[in-house]
């Protein structure tokens, strides 16, 4: 019996309609992470609405079975042992609509498990500005709003005014715009509760300069950005006052590579996985890499690096 078959007999799932939730066992996280690293979670599930995953959740919250959520997995390193217990996706919960076009089209809602990619050609398509800055930036809403991502054009903070969660038993949560306690790539948001939705408020712009704006995003991010190895986009968040990029490149450590993992060449804050060396890919090289990396800017900068990047499961046995 594999861990996956064991836990699904374990959990007693309630009878629900067929395919309210797709369920995979003993599924490699690797293909479900921009890294493609990590072992396998004991259960994949992705519910079809809100009503499932509610069920899904009180079902493992009565049974004591740990439960963790995953968007796009561009920000996420998975170790190599995997992830006990089920993890939950939302890329069934996709819609993206405005709930009153005539009266309030600058109201928009959005469900967690839609991309940035979506929710973004959604309101250039509305002539709806705002969302401007998400040119680039991968995974789904939900993270988005985990994360506070942003770029140098915006973050979530400037156009979220409610967040709807469930919690951990199962039972709603409304959070204004306050109480989401955003702030520079993060945000209060429990980590134990799914965010499921999120009203936003944006504001008219012709579709031609959003598109303008976006693609100039897009351009400069091309030039920046290193190509062609698997990442998460920055590794880092940036010290007050300074860019971690900075201070790694400063400290010599371009190019330093352990296994697989490399620190970019091209960008200093983007510790990249390469697939064109012999070495296997593996989350634990990443990890040491990390460490390196962390311990080379103290040493030289005084200054302690603080991972963006969020780190889920066991190291291998
Ligand atoms: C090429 C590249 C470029 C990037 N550029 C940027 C950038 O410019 N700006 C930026 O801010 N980020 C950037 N990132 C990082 C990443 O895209 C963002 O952090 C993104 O918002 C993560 O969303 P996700 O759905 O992939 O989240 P995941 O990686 O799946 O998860 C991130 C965190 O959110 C939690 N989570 C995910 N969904 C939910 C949910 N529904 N409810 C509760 N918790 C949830 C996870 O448990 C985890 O803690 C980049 C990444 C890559 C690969």
């Amino acid at each position: 019996m594999t861990r996956g078959s064991a836990l699904l007999a374990d959990l007693a799932l309630p009878e629900l309609p067929p395919g309210a939730i797709e369920l995979r066992q003993d599924e490699p996280m690797r293909r479900h992470t921009t890294l493609r690293l990590g072992g396998p979670a004991d259960l994949w599930a992705r519910p079809a609405d809100e009503a499932s995953l509610a069920a899904l959740l009180a079902c493992c919250d009565r049974a004591g079975v740990p439960v963790c959520f995953v968007g796009g997995g561009s920000n996420l390193l998975v170790r190599d042992g995997g992830i006990r217990g089920v993890v939950i996706n939302l890329g069934r919960m996709t819609r993206v609509w405005q709930p009153d076009p005539e009266g309030a089209p600058e109201q928009v809602e959005v469900e967690a498990g839609a991309t940035t990619g979506k929710l973004l050609l959604a309101a250039t398509q509305w002539q709806l500005g705002g969302l401007e800055f998400l040119g680039g930036v991968p995974g789904s809403v939900g993270g988005g709003l985990i994360m506070n991502a942003g770029t140098y054009l915006g973050e979530f903070t400037r156009v979220v005014t409610e967040v709807r969660s469930r919690r951990r038993d199962g039972s709603a949560v409304r959070r204004d715009h306050a109480a989401c306690g955003f702030r520079y790539r993060a945000s209060d948001l429990p980590a134990d509760e799914v965010a499921c939705a999120a009203s936003l408020r944006l504001w008219p712009r012709p579709r031609a300069e959003i598109e303008a704006e976006v693609a100039s995003l897009r351009e400069r991010r091309k030039q920046r950005e290193p190509s062609g190895v698997d990442n998460n986009g920055s590794t880092f968040t940036n010290p007050p006052g300074e860019f971690a990029g900075r201070l790694i490149e400063a400290a010599g450590l371009k190019g330093l590579r352990i296994g697989a993992a490399e620190v970019s060449p091209v960008h200093a804050n983007w510790l990249v996985i390469r697939r064109d060396v012999d070495e296997p890919a593996r989350a634990a090289d990443l990890l040491a890499l990390i460490g390196r990396v962390r311990e080379a800017v103290q040493a030289a900068h005084g200054v302690t690096l603080e991972l963006e990047v969020k780190v889920v499961g066991e190291a291998a046995q």
